[in-house]
């Protein structure tokens, strides 16, 4: 498979490639050039695989040429065998019509885990075999920051810097990235909130030169290969509920828009998915950008952190198709956006409309639809995963629903605790997480002091 860049002016490029670039260099994201379709008759054989079975046939098609077969399936097989529940991703059914899909089985407890444990091998592997080392550098709002690190803390082709806001992350998220002591694990509080974070992780990427002659490495949704591996789920699922023969919908906890174009690619590839719900807390650039209006508010601090952002970076992936893949086009709207505010298109907010709906949902709700699910059923869900119930109300009407249950309700204490519950215990491999030595270095809001911590611990 080839990849291109939404803004139409880097270079096409291939599956290695796009995985150890991140950023394209006009500052676009990379995307498929063209999407394979899987036939109804393929999708029904798939439906008795074993997830890491069907995420090899999922993802070959995104890999090969840069993987051999035999490479991809041991890497896939190894991603996923840390995960504490047999089925990977299970399934919840929470009322007649509705399942959860629980995705924080992984190492640290939330959904990053099933692209992170891949991709830190993936890069692991693509590094070996050029004979170079490289610096993975990332923005955290909690949960990408200790996944990236679980899957890339053995690897001797990187060091990983990861930058988190400072006192904006949940304890149990800040313990989970500090206490891993390995050599190539590098820490950052940032004296700012999750987007100064991000903002000076892209100026890095836009000039590297102060790591020369060693590469960055993306580890944030901006990187492909992250989209593809959270694609595999939703068809994993939707087979589970008969997606073949019946309208399924999904309602997804968004924040920078990865997770739900992983349900996006699989829709594009021809799985039937009839609709998606895109749920986000106070900080609801996403509902605005699907009312047209793609402009920056202020950040709001939530009880869903990791949903704490003010620009939706991968929204430019489905603007690019919205806009007919027309790069110079989208270049104008992203360059318009980077001085202001923009108003999209009538016609192109119609054809999202299709497809999506968008709903904010207020720590207040998000409290209460914490309750109201654990009464109901006895589950107790986190905050993030109950902004995707509470979004169900628009929804539509006729569909089987899955909510993504994004994270395990102990990574977020206070919300659960504000909910009225005592605290969620760790997972029993965790339960020592507040006993481990922590190290991490607080840095001002500042690119320069950021980028000469990273050359001061480059190998
Ligand atoms: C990252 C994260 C989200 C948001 O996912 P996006 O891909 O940024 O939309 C939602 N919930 C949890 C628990 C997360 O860690």
């Amino acid at each position: 498979m080839k990849f291109v860049s939404t803004r139409g002016q880097a270079p096409i490029l291939g599956f290695d490639d796009v995985v150890l670039t991140g950023l394209a260099s006009d500052g676009g994201l990379y995307v498929p050039e063209s999407l394979p379709t899987i036939s109804e008759g393929t999708l029904r054989q798939w439906q008795s695989l074993h997830y890491d079975e069907l995420a090899i046939e999922v993802m070959w098609p995104f890999v090969e040429g840069s993987l051999t077969r035999e490479t991809f399936e041991v890497m896939v097989k190894d991603a996923y065998s840390s995960f504490r529940h047999p089925a990977i991703a299970p399934l919840k059914q929470i009322s007649p019509d509705t399942w959860l899909l629980e995705l924080f089985h992984g190492p640290t407890l939330a959904f990053k885990d099933f692209a992170l444990q891949l991709l830190g091998r993936l890069l692991d592997h693509f590094l070996e075999e050029r004979g170079e080392r490289g610096i993975v550098m990332g923005a955290t709002s909690g949960d990408t920051g200790s996944a990236a690190i679980e899957g890339s803390r053995h690897s001797d082709h990187l060091d990983l810097v990861i930058l988190h806001p400072y006192q904006r992350i949940s304890e149990v998220q800040r313990r989970q990235m500090t206490t891993v002591l390995s050599d190539n694990v590098h820490n950052i509080a940032l004296k700012g909130n999750f987007d100064d974070c991000q903002a000076i992780v892209k100026a890095s990427f836009l000039d590297q030169t102060f790591v020369s002659p060693n590469r960055l490495l993306a580890v944030n949704s901006i990187n492909l290969a992250r989209i593809m591996a959270q694609t595999v789920y939703y068809i994993y699922s939707g087979l589970r509920l008969g997606a073949l023969d019946r309208q399924i919908a999904y309602s997804v906890p968004s924040a920078n828009f990865g997770d739900v174009f992983g349900g996006y690619i699989a829709k594009q590839m021809g799985f039937p998915i009839a609709h998606f719900t895109i749920a986000t807390n106070a900080n609801d650039a996403l509902v605005r950008g699907l009312r047209g209006d793609l402009s920056r508010k202020s950040l709001e601090k939530t009880l869903s952190p990791s949903m704490d952002i003010v620009v939706s970076s991968n929204f430019e992936r489905l603007l690019f198709d919205l806009h007919g893949r027309d790069g110079n086009k989208l270049s104008q709207v992203m360059n318009e956006f980077q001085s202001g505010a923009v108003k999209l298109e009538d016609p192109i907010i119609a054809k999202a409309k299709t497809l999506f709906s968008a709903h904010a949902v207020d720590d207040e709700r998000t409290c209460e639809t914490i309750a109201r699910i654990y009464r109901d059923t006895g589950e107790l869900i986190d905050p993030h995963t109950a902004t995707g119930v509470d979004a169900l109300q628009v929804t539509p009407n006729e569909t089987i629903k899955v909510v993504l249950a994004t994270a395990h309700p102990s990574k977020f204490a206070e919300a659960v605790e504000k909910a009225g519950f005592d605290e969620v215990p760790l997972p029993a491999d965790m339960t020592d997480l507040f006993l481990r030595e922590e190290r991490y270095t607080i840095v001002e809001n500042d690119l320069n002091d950021v980028q000469a911590f990273v050359r001061s611990v480059m190998r």
